[in-house]
């Protein structure tokens, strides 16, 4: 293994295979640093942990040699700073984060010095619900533990939102995943593999080029409907944290310079907006009739197997039954109707309340002076908290009302034009699950 401070690089390996029998003769995996894209913690902690959380917030991805893995930067550590949702950052939990993503990294390239291909259908076995993911993360930043028998991949050659979950599982000493114990006692030990149970596989090919929506990089855990709905429903409740991190941000010296007076930072509503809408869009869509499953695709072995109508229904099938475990219609139209719920209901419309969230937050005292989740410290003056209490009375109301219509533009418009728009339910029988 060789360990490299100056090369701005993703980590990869190198391995030598004899031609005629496939062996692998020698193999290194490297692990480049740099000032601005350190991982390792490489001689001093102290000075480690500083090019840590420096490296996290800048992006460099290049290819080298035969393999590369993904960037440890901001890609990275902004999927895992979203997963973790309620979670305040503290030194401890940045540290452990960080060296739980390496640990997962150094695996995953030995698994591909050992032959091992990507396996992006990895957070389809995942052991952990879409309910209990926040419960397990939190957790996780709580203690530092994972159970054993809540998987958040079945191999590590995934590229997932969780992988330091991976990587704590490693530090505790816990099993290889099923997919990686299969795969290697297949090619080095001739065991059948489909006596075990470590479910569907796909790899760079077919997320590059097929329309598998499920085998992309960088999803969550478990079966992608109820994963995006999870999400979809998490990132908007938390919207006002993301909003508020996102002020901190700026306001540390090292992001951009000087470190920006919140009346600098650019926050568009429209393209806030956009953002939250496509999230919708996205959850919605492999709801529609067109999309590709692994487990759908996989499941017809040869091209003289494959039958339309068949595959249809497998779709529609798979479709419905992840749609009633992620809640059904109701869980995925919860936060478009709770936009505009007023009047007779209790609970406040979602806007209303991402704002209370929101000015509470920037009141308390821990908000003004601390460090960002990226491990940069900042501070506000009373002038900027105040300049955050009435961008937030201008800011929420224009958001409630580009976001209603945004929704209703991109459901009803470009899904589904069968849909009535009084119940929000659609006419197609074959998607009506619900609770
Ligand atoms: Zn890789």
């Amino acid at each position: 293994m060789s360990l490299g401070l100056k090369r701005n690089t993703s980590a990869y390996a190198n391995w030598q295979d004899d031609p005629l029998t496939g062996e692998i003769t020698q193999a290194i995996v490297f692990l480049p640093g740099g000032n601005s894209n350190a991982v390792f913690p490489v001689q001093a902690l102290d000075s480690a942990r500083g090019k840590i959380s420096e490296g996290l917030t800048n992006q460099t991805v290049q290819k080298r040699g035969r393999e590369t893995a993904p960037p440890i930067p901001s890609a990275i550590f902004r999927k895992v700073v979203q997963s973790l949702g309620l979670v305040e950052m503290t030194d401890e939990l940045r540290l452990r984060i960080n060296q739980d993503v390496v640990r997962w990294v150094v695996a995953h390239e030995v698994g591909h010095t050992l032959g091992l291909r990507h396996q992006f259908a990895g957070a389809l076995g995942s052991t952990i619900e879409a309910t209990e993911l926040q419960d397990v993360i939190k957790t996780y930043a709580e203690t530092g533990e994972v159970d054993s028998k809540k998987l958040p991949d079945s191999s590590v050659m995934d590229y997932t939102t969780v992988d330091y979950l991976s990587g704590a599982a490693i530090r505790l000493g816990q099993d290889a995943l099923p997919y990686d114990i299969a795969a290697v006692r297949w090619g080095y030990f001739n065991e059948d593999w489909r006596s075990t149970d470590f479910g569907l596989f796909c790899s760079d090919e077919d997320a590059d080029t097929s329309t598998l929506v499920d085998c992309k990089r960088f999803q969550g855990p478990g079966p992608q409907i109820e994963a995006r709905i999870g999400n979809w429903k998490t990132e908007l409740q938390y919207f006002y944290l993301t909003l508020a991190r996102e002020f901190q941000d700026f306001r540390s010296p090292s992001f951009g310079g000087e470190g920006k007076p919140p009346e600098e930072v650019p926050v568009s509503v429209t393209s806030v907006v956009e953002y939250y809408s496509n999230l919708l869009q996205s959850s919605v869509s492999m709801l529609t009739p067109d999309p590709d499953f692994v487990e759908t695709y996989r499941s017809f072995k040869f091209v003289t197997d494959y039958n339309a109508d068949e595959y249809l229904a497998k779709v529609l099938e798979y479709q419905d039954t992840h749609l009633r475990n992620a809640g059904g219609w109701a869980a995925l139209f919860d936060s478009v109707i709770r936009v505009t719920q007023t009047g007779g209901s209790k609970a406040m419309p979602l806007t209303k309340d991402l704002q209370v969230n929101f000015e509470s937050y920037i009141s308390s005292e821990n908000y003004k002076k601390g460090k960002t989740m990226y491990g940069r410290e900042y501070e506000f003056t009373d002038d900027d908290i105040n300049y955050l209490v009435e961008f937030s009375q201008k800011f929420f109301p224009m958001f409630e009302e580009q976001l209603f219509s945004s929704f209703k533009a991109k459901l009803l418009g470009t899904f589904f034009a069968d849909i009535d728009p009084q119940t929000l339910t659609t006419k197609k029988t074959q998607l009506s699950a619900d609770n």
